[in-house]
């Protein structure tokens, strides 16, 4: 047996299974032996009937005292029930549905069953443990390990299967690793760290194995980030001509703050010095990102280049659309518009101006990155509010130029450090770190339900004024969460009942991007007064009209997520309020949203947001579009990732290549690791 054998060929491995194994990625010991546990079951001590302890799973070793019992309950329901004793009592175990146990078990000879042991009153029992016949034992007496699951396998099957690979392959293990490294970060063996994740010898061996894997892994991702930065620097690039940001500033319909001013000149540098720009531009919201990324667009026109520029959604694309159209078209600058939903012969007509040169700058969503959009001459890919694209979204747009262009990312999320290093390590940031003038900070208040007459009221007066209004709530419809507050429901409540005589409409995401459009675009031309609606707007709408964000179940969302909310108003010249609603009264989150109604700091909430809930918020669903980790948990190993981002750095310094006969072995994990991402190496 070695890390090639095929699963298939184990005993008990028929078709059927090794095509569920495959299912989950795994033909081979290999591939196996990284399919790491996601948890542990401690089978290690083994109690008595009278001594096992009731709140968690444990081991008992007790007989068989009387054959097992099956009867059936009805149709689809089968009991198996026998009694087990020992010398300090008795309990009773029964089994839903697991017919073969009647046979498995055998009256007199003694087993160790794993499971919670229930007390009520004089009597104890088992459901569905797990057992094994005493003195033949493979899993009690051990740390057992828990592995993630699919249909058709089952944890003893892979647990079964891990064992013999375990004890005759661990040691085969490629040592990924170099021994400088190891020996200076105090990182066990691959060998040790592969048999201790799996069958741990004791918790001690376990964590020590599992620091080594999860330092490893970021390891790995940090050198390739790192590595995508230093390789980019190296090649050449585009020179856009060196026309000042003086020169730009009367296109602008104000004057820019200081942290734009410097932003436009971070740019001028990045484009006219030779190598293609990777730039990061991370502003607070409202911080006039768009500007900025106008003066970039407008020095690729004015060096005969083409700009695209790529949304997460159509109402966003849209806005940016008509803002970059306002601001650039008396420039000359000949702007597109690309949406997925868009007829067919306009998308068509679209490219072909593309192709041809007669669109100088392009706004659109995913869209861009389909078959069918060529360009005849892109200078600048710019990206907005990148957390949501992939690293392979950001470089499938730019690999549609000929000549690599300047890459230029903006997002609105404040990140804590460590994080955008994972997140954005291959590329340059600057930061935004000041609003526009004359904005008052949004003054945010937490209510109970008991205020809600007040609140409404608030919002008449907001109208009264002029005003518009959000109200964003967690669910679309009402379903299983009956505490929720729903889209649907609630402003149906709002427009007959409570707000009879406003404009009210609503919005999510499950609607057609058609209908979304045509309420976003009412809503922003004013003929709507209160929006309800889902997270959906929380991504870079701007309506400077609106004045109030109402949150309802405002404990449902994270901090950082009620800052982007909260961000949607206070873009206008009035004094603007956010109103968080909650019925919870725990003090944890109480304590959370008092924080958020003192704090307008977007990067000292994304801090604290990462403190309490982990980094969740900034890795959900998969959307930093970094690869697949099997071991590292970014919610509780960052200072693992800390440690790790320095030895990458310190590597590739050394090496820049990381072509070191030493340094080789951790190239090909670089690439392997990567490889889901398609052409990110290309
Ligand atoms: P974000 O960084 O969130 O993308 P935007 O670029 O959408 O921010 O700008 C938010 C609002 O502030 C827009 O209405 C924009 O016109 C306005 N704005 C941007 N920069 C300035 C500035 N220097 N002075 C005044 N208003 C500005
Ligand atoms: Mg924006």
């Amino acid at each position: 047996m070695d890390l090639t054998t095929r699963l298939d060929s184990f005993a008990g491995v028929g078709p059927a299974r090794g095509k569920a194994l495959a299912r989950l990625g795994l033909e081979t010991v290999g591939d196996l032996l990284s399919y790491y546990p996601r948890a542990y079951e401690d089978r290690t001590k083994v109690h008595s009937i009278a001594d096992a302890p009731t709140e968690e799973a444990v081991c008992v070793s007790a007989l068989v005292a009387e054959p097992a019992r099956l009867s059936r309950i009805r149709k689809g329901l089968n009991l198996t029930k026998c009694k087990i004793v020992d010398g300090t009592g008795s309990a009773q175990v029964t089994f839903f549905n697991q017919d073969y146990v009647r046979h498995a078990l055998v009256a007199g000879e003694s087993y160790i069953f794993y499971g919670k042991m229930e007390v009520s009153g004089r009597h104890r029992q088992m459901t569905n443990p797990v057992f094994e016949r005493e003195g033949k034992t493979r899993f009690t007496g051990r740390i057992m390990p828990v592995y993630p699951l699919t249909a058709g396998v089952s944890n003893n099957l892979l647990a079964g299967l891990a064992l013999p690979s375990v004890e005759n392959c661990a040691a085969m293990v490629e040592e990924g690793l170099p021994a400088a490294l190891r020996w200076e970060h105090g990182l066990c063996a691959a060998g040790y760290a592969c048999a201790n994740v799996h069958f741990p010898a004791d918790q001690e061996a376990l964590a020590v194995a599992r620091r080594r894997l999860v330092f490893e892994e970021l390891f790995t991702l940090s050198c390739g980030m790192a590595f995508l930065r230093s390789r980019r620097s190296g090649a050449a690039g585009q020179v856009f001509p060196r026309r000042e940001v003086e020169e730009f500033l009367p296109l602008l319909p104000f004057a820019p703050t200081g942290a734009q001013r410097r932003a436009m000149g971070e740019l001028l540098t990045d484009l006219t010095g030779g190598k293609p720009m990777n730039r990061l531009i991370q502003g607070d919201v409202g911080s006039g990102k768009t500007a900025v990324a106008a003066y970039a667009a407008w020095l690729a026109f004015e060096g005969g280049y083409q700009t695209a520029m790529m949304a997460p959604t159509e109402i966003l694309a849209r806005q940016h659309y008509e803002t970059l159209s306002r601001l650039l078209a008396p420039a000359g600058v000949r702007v597109g518009l690309l949406l997925g939903s868009m007829k067919a012969t306009e998308k068509k007509a679209l490219h072909a101006a593309l192709a041809a040169g007669e669109v100088d700058l392009v706004v659109g969503t995913h869209a861009l990155l389909s078959e069918g959009v060529e360009y005849a001459n892109l200078g600048l890919a710019i990206t907005d509010e990148q957390h949501r694209f992939g690293v392979g979204q950001r470089s499938a747009l730019s690999a549609k130029a000929a000549v690599p262009p300047h890459v230029l990312v903006m997002s609105a999320t404040p990140i804590p450090r460590t994080l955008a290093l994972l997140i954005y390590g291959d590329l340059d940031v600057t930061v935004i770190d000041e609003l526009p003038p004359g904005r008052t900070p949004v003054e945010t208040f937490l209510v109970g339900e008991d205020k809600r007459q007040r609140m409404y009221g608030f919002v008449r007066k907001q109208v009264a004024e002029g005003r518009q209004v959000y109200i964003i709530c967690p669910a679309v419809e009402e379903g299983e969460d009956s505490d929720l507050k729903a889209v649907t429901a609630f402003a149906k409540e709002l427009a007959e009942v409570v707000f009879p005589e406003l404009r009210v409409a609503f919005v999510h995401g499950k609607l057609k991007s058609r209908d979304k459009e045509a309420v976003m675009a009412a809503f922003a031309g004013g003929d709507i007064d209160i929006l309800v609606s889902t997270t959906v707007v929380e991504v870079g709408v701007d309506v400077p009209n609106a004045s109030l964000m109402v949150i309802e179940n405002a404990e449902r969302f994270g901090l950082s997520q009620l800052h982007q909310l909260r961000g949607r108003v206070g873009r206008g010249q009035w004094q603007s309020y956010c109103v968080l609603v909650s019925g919870n009264h725990s003090s944890e989150t109480r304590e959370r949203l008092r924080y958020f109604t003192q704090t307008t700091d977007g990067f000292k909430i994304a801090e604290k947001d990462l403190e309490l809930r982990g980094p969740g918020d900034f890795f959900g669903q998969r959307q930093h579009g970094l690869p697949v980790l099997r071991a590292a948990d970014l919610a509780g190993d960052t200072r693992v990732l800390k440690e790790a981002q320095e030895a990458a750095e310190k590597l590739l310094e050394a090496d820049p290549g990381l072509a070191e006969p030493e340094n080789r072995v951790v190239m090909g994990r670089v690439k392997r690791l990567f490889a889901e991402d398609g052409d990110i190496f290309n």
